[in-house]
């Protein structure tokens, strides 16, 4: 969907906060993403801009992010308990980005909720594994713990790890990819879930197509995931589990979208709403379901301010 993504170093975000933006330009739709690990600035222009060229956007909006983050909001807005392991700095950012999370009713404190999802996420490198072991009470009283790529991989792997041993369900989301990937991961992961880019990183096949990420889901299971989900953007996304030969397609609902950028945070947070409050549904109808929820955030602006309440949602998904 990207054509390019830049990443530019700064040192006046947060305090205590990678200081790590990714610029992401959207060939489908004029539209520039810069994003901190807090933040996800938004400019609609007319047109893409030549290399070295200024044009003026019609639209600005400042909105909030992070993958863990994202994911966290959308598994709340559906109704999940939710808590988010992350590290943010002490100033203006770092209090706007917590204040975030309680307005949408996630725990951002020391956690003995049970029945929760845990999102081991966020906006720094810095989270150690020191840090992990205390939050060792909420994650092993969660019900699904979700971890990406945007902390140091070591950490995410040991969260991962430390989920497995306590019988939580797990979701890794290899995002942003990296090559080399820790062969624990997949062993760590009860869901692997991944878009079309992240397969073709990790198994250096093309996945363009349906056919394509079935084959890519194959031989992502091989490597000793319990499931695979691949996002296929307006295709839906296939699902392949352990127990079956073949992938499944998913397909999702045909819509004019106006902003696809976080629909696929929408979509895992989704799912992990699934995992937790409906454990023996079968993978491909919560599958089918994150579908539904990750079409209504494309036909809004913006990644969390897209992302839709339980209640705008049909009684059908619940
Ligand atoms: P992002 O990186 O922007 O969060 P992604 O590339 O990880 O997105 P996608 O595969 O593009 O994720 O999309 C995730 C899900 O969102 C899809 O599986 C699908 O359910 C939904 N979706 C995305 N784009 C569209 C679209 N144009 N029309 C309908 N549904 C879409």
């Amino acid at each position: 969907m990207y054509i390019t993504w830049f990443k530019i170093w700064s040192n006046q975000i947060c305090n205590s906060v990678v200081p790590l933006y990714d610029i992401k330009v959207d060939v489908t739709f004029p539209l520039l993403y810069t994003a901190s690990c807090l933040t996800k600035n938004l400019y609609q222009t007319p047109r893409l801009p030549k290399t070295g060229e200024t044009i003026h956007g019609d639209k600005f909006l400042i909105g909030f992010g992070g993958k863990g983050a994202n994911q966290c909001i959308q598994a709340a807005r559906l109704g999940a308990k939710t808590t988010m392991i992350c590290k943010v700095g002490k100033d203006f950012f770092g209090d706007n980005y917590i204040q975030n999370f309680k307005d949408n009713g996630v725990h951002t404190g020391k956690i003995k909720s049970e029945n929760a999802i845990v999102i081991v996420a966020g906006a720094n490198m810095l989270l150690s594994n020191e840090e992990l072991q205390t939050a060792l009470p909420a994650i092993s009283h969660a019900k699904v713990m979700v971890c990406q790529l945007e902390i140091n991989p070591q950490t995410s792997l040991q969260a991962l790890q430390m989920a497995q041993e306590s019988k939580v369900k797990t979701i890794f989301n290899p995002a942003p990819a990296i090559p080399d990937l820790d062969a624990g991961f997949y062993k760590a992961s009860d869901v692997f879930c991944c878009n079309e880019t992240e397969a073709e990183l990790l198994t250096g096949s093309s996945v363009t197509n349906v056919e394509e990420a079935c084959g890519a889901a194959q031989e992502l299971l091989k490597r000793g995931c319990g499931a695979v989900i691949i996002t296929l953007g307006p295709q839906g996304c296939v699902v392949l589990k352990e127990q079956k030969s073949t992938s499944d397609h998913v397909p999702t609902t045909a819509v004019t979208a106006v902003d696809t950028t976080g629909a696929g945070d929408s979509f895992i947070g989704a799912l992990a709403f699934y995992m937790a409050h409906y454990p023996t549904m079968p993978l491909e109808e919560m599958a089918r379901r994150a579908n539904q929820v990750a079409v209504v955030s494309v036909q809004a602006f913006g990644t969390q301010t897209s992302y839709p309440f339980r209640a705008s949602l049909p009684d059908e998904l619940f």
